[in-house]
């Protein structure tokens, strides 16, 4: 495994533990960007990871390289302006909306953001993921909400995702992708698998041509339920009974 160019230079103790939990996220990122490469998350040049390393650095990926064959060495490391203090290669043009995210949510570790094809699907239909269709959902991420279009790379697309952001752990992107996040790198992933499942479901309800929704009484219980699981924990999450609607939301 190649070093990053930071580990070579460990000087104290402390500087060799905050380098080797450095070393440990850059890994991190690459074995969670593969897995997003083998389950078609994500093609060609796709997506983009990113972990807080401490209140002022991001490591994210950077641009212009396949999530399934990246090295530790790629990531680079910004500051919370999204502008580069390390690394060799360019940062991922979607960093406005990483660095939204890690603003907003003091919350949050780690994000992913992918192209997954059914999620997407919903999101180039114009369609969120608000049904209440399985309990799980609703005990994780109560929904997923669509966010409006904004062009990738530009100011516009962080625009479109902060109304939600505060409220919800998984967005869709209109005609783009989905993005998830969470207090781990494993978990913005998980949530994204979520989302990616939860949305062939709901095709398969939609071929079906019949949704049975659970009803408010069911919601409230599983309301009930994620508390005593998760507690304070789970508090950005809303279930669709309760999703605000972006122009309502403060
Ligand atoms: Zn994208």
């Amino acid at each position: 495994m190649r070093c990053c160019s930071i580990s070579r230079f460990a000087a104290t103790p402390e500087e060799s533990i905050s380098m080797s939990a450095e070393r440990k996220r850059r890994e991190e990122i690459v074995r969670y960007g593969r897995m997003l490469h083998e389950r078609g998350f994500v093609a060609a040049m796709d997506g983009n990871l990113s972990v807080r390393l401490d209140d002022d650095r991001i490591l994210v990926t950077p641009t212009c390289v396949s999530k399934g064959a990246m090295r530790a060495g790629d990531m680079v490391i910004v500051d919370l302006e999204g502008t580069r203090v390390a690394g060799r290669r360019n940062v991922t043009s979607e960093i406005g909306m990483h660095v939204l995210i890690y603003r907003m949510r003091p919350d949050v570790e780690a994000i992913v953001h992918a192209h997954p094809p059914t999620a997407t699907g919903f999101a180039a239909a114009g369609m969120a993921l608000t049904e209440p269709l399985v309990c799980e959902v609703v005990m994780g991420l109560g929904c997923i909400p669509l966010a409006r279009y904004g062009t990738p790379g530009t100011s516009e697309l962080a625009q479109t995702l902060e109304p939600y952001v505060p409220h919800y752990d998984a967005i869709l992107m209109s005609n783009h992708g989905v993005v998830a996040y969470g207090d781990t790198i494993e978990h913005a992933y998980m949530k994204m698998e979520t989302v990616e499942h939860f949305a062939q479901i709901a095709l398969v309800t939609h071929l079906l041509g019949k949704q049975q929704p659970l009803t408010g009484v069911d919601i409230e219980k599983l309301l009930l339920a994620r508390t005593k699981y998760f507690g304070g924990k789970m508090s950005a999450s809303m279930p669709a009974a309760r999703m605000l609607e972006p122009e309502k939301v403060s």
